[in-house]
C-alpha cells in the first residue's frame, strides 16, 4: 500500500484520460484501448496478465502505474437473489454496492459516496454523516467487482451486469467529475459497453448538477422526488430550500430538451405511511406531473430502527397507484428486494467515518454495522 501512493491507478482513468497518460509516457494511442481492455473486459489484476503488450512496456507500467481497485470487506445473498458487497474504500471507510437480478437482467445499484452530506430526513445512508467522495476508480470498481463475481471475466459471454443505477450511498452529483468518469467507462466500448438507456443518475435534486451532466453525457436521469408541494419537500429533502420544485421540473425538461429521444425522466416517490401518502397528495402530485414526461416509481418505505417512518399499507399504496394512473401517470410500485441482507433503497449504511458530525445526533439510531 505504502509503495502505491505514488503511483498513478489506472483503474479509474476514462478513456481520454489514459491516453492522455500514455502520450506522457511516449506511448500510442492505442496502448491505452488495449489497457482499457485488459482491466475492463478481461479483468486483469496486473500488468503481467497483459499478455499483448511488450515486456519493455509493462516492467515501465509498473514503476509508475498501478490498477487497484477497493477491497471486498462481505458479500451476502438473500434469499431473492440480491446481492450486496460491502467495499473497504482507502481511508478504512465501507460503502455498499447492491446487484439486483431480475429475469434476464441483473441492475447493478453503486455508491458514489462515504455517506452523504444531504441528510434527507428518511435516508439512513444520511444519517451516518459524511466522509467524502468515491474516486472514479472506487466507482467503476464496483462494477467490476461485481461482474468478476461471476468468475473470470469473458466479453464473449452474456452481459452479468445489464443496468447501472446510481441509486447506493452519496449523492452522484455532488461528485461530479468522478461520477462521469465513471459513466464514460460504464458507456465505453472498450470497457463495459452499457447504453446509455442502461445507466441512470439518480439525484436528490442538484439543478446545476443537472444542467452540468448534460453537456458530458446522456444517461437516463431519475429524481428523488417524494413530496408534491415545496413545503413537505424541504421536510423531507433539504436540498429543496436551495433548488425548489419548479426549478427543478425546469431543469428535467432542459435535460430531456437536449437528450432528444424518447425517454423520460423517472420520478422517485417512497412512500411514507400519514406523510406523503394521502389521497389528496396523490392528486397534487398527479398535477405536478403533468408538467414534465416522466415515468413514476413508487418505493414503499424501507424501514431502518428509529427512522421515525412507517411504510403505507399494502391498500394505502395500491390506492396512491391508482390515483397516478388515472391522472395518466405511467406508475409502477419497487418490489422491495434484499431486505433481509439490508440491501434495499435507503438502507445502504456502509462504514461511514463521519466527518460532518451529523450522525453523533443520531447516535442511538444508526445501525449495527454491516461488517
Ligand atoms: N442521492 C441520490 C441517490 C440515492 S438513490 C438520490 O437521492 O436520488 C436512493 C433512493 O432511495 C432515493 O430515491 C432515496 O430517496 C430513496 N430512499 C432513501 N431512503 C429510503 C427508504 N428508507 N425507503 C425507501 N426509499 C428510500
Amino acid at each position: 500500500m505504502t509503495e502505491s501512493i505514488h503511483k498513478t491507478n489506472l483503474l479509474g482513468m476514462c478513456p481520454d484520460k489514459l491516453e492522455a497518460f500514455f502520450a506522457e509516457l511516449g506511448e500510442k494511442r492505442f496502448r491505452a484501448t488495449q489497457v482499457l481492455k485488459w482491466m475492463h473486459q478481461l479483468g486483469a489484476e496486473n500488468f503481467d496478465d497483459m499478455t499483448n503488450i511488450s515486456k519493455v512496456l509493462r516492467e515501465k507500467l509498473k514503476q509508475v502505474a498501478e490498477i487497484r481497485e477497493p477491497e471486498v470487506v462481505t458479500s451476502d445473498v438473500s434469499k431473492d437473489g440480491t446481492r450486496k458487497w460491502v467495499i473497504r474504500v482507502e481511508g478504512g471507510s465501507c460503502v455498499e454496492t447492491v446487484l439486483i437480478p431480475e429475469g434476464d437482467r441483473a441492475t447493478l445499484c453503486i455508491s458514489s459516496q462515504v455517506g452523504c452530506a444531504l441528510d434527507c430526513s428518511f435516508c439512513s445512508t444520511g444519517k451516518q454523516g459524511f466522509n467524502r467522495n468515491l474516486t472514479a476508480a472506487e466507482i467503476i470498481g464496483q462494477v467490476r467487482i461485481a461482474i468478476k463475481s461471476f468468475g473470470p471475466m469473458d466479453p464473449s459471454k452474456p452481459r452479468r451486469v445489464t443496468n447501472v443505477v446510481f441509486m447506493g450511498m452519496g449523492e452522484p452529483l455532488m461528485n461530479f467529475d468522478n461520477v462521469v468518469s465513471g459513466i464514460k467507462l460504464m458507456m465505453e466500448d472498450n470497457a463495459y459497453g452499457l447504453s446509455k438507456r442502461r445507466v441512470t443518475l439518480s439525484t436528490a435534486g442538484v439543478v446545476p448538477g443537472i444542467d452540468k451532466l448534460i453537456e458530458e453525457t446522456d444517461v437516463s436521469l431519475a429524481i428523488s422526488l417524494h413530496a408534491p408541494n415545496d413545503e413537505l419537500r424541504s421536510q423531507l429533502v433539504p436540498i429543496n430550500k436551495k433548488y425548489p420544485i419548479d426549478e427543478l421540473i425546469a431543469a428535467c425538461n432542459r435535460y430531456l430538451e437536449k437528450l432528444n429521444d424518447k425517454r423520460v425522466i423517472t420520478i422517485e416517490y417512497a412512500l411514507m405511511a400519514g406523510i406523503n401518502d394521502q389521497v389528496s397528495q396523490a392528486r397534487e402530485l398527479g398535477r405536478l406531473l403533468k408538467r414534465v414526461p416522466c415515468k413514476l416509481n413508487l418505493i414503499p418505505f424501507n424501514p431502518f430502527p428509529n427512522s421515525g417512518y412507517e411504510r403505507p399499507s399494502d391498500e394505502a399504496i395500491l390506492a396512491f397507484k391508482q390515483i397516478m394512473l388515472k391522472a395518466g401517470i405511467m406508475t409502477t410500485v419497487r418490489r422491495t428486494r434484499g431486505a433481509e441482507i439490508d440491501a434495499a433503497c435507503g438502507q445502504l449504511v456502509g462504514q461511514v467515518e463521519d466527518r460532518t458530525r451529523r450522525s453523533q445526533k443520531y447516535i442511538p439510531i444508526v445501525q449495527e454495522s454491516t461488517v
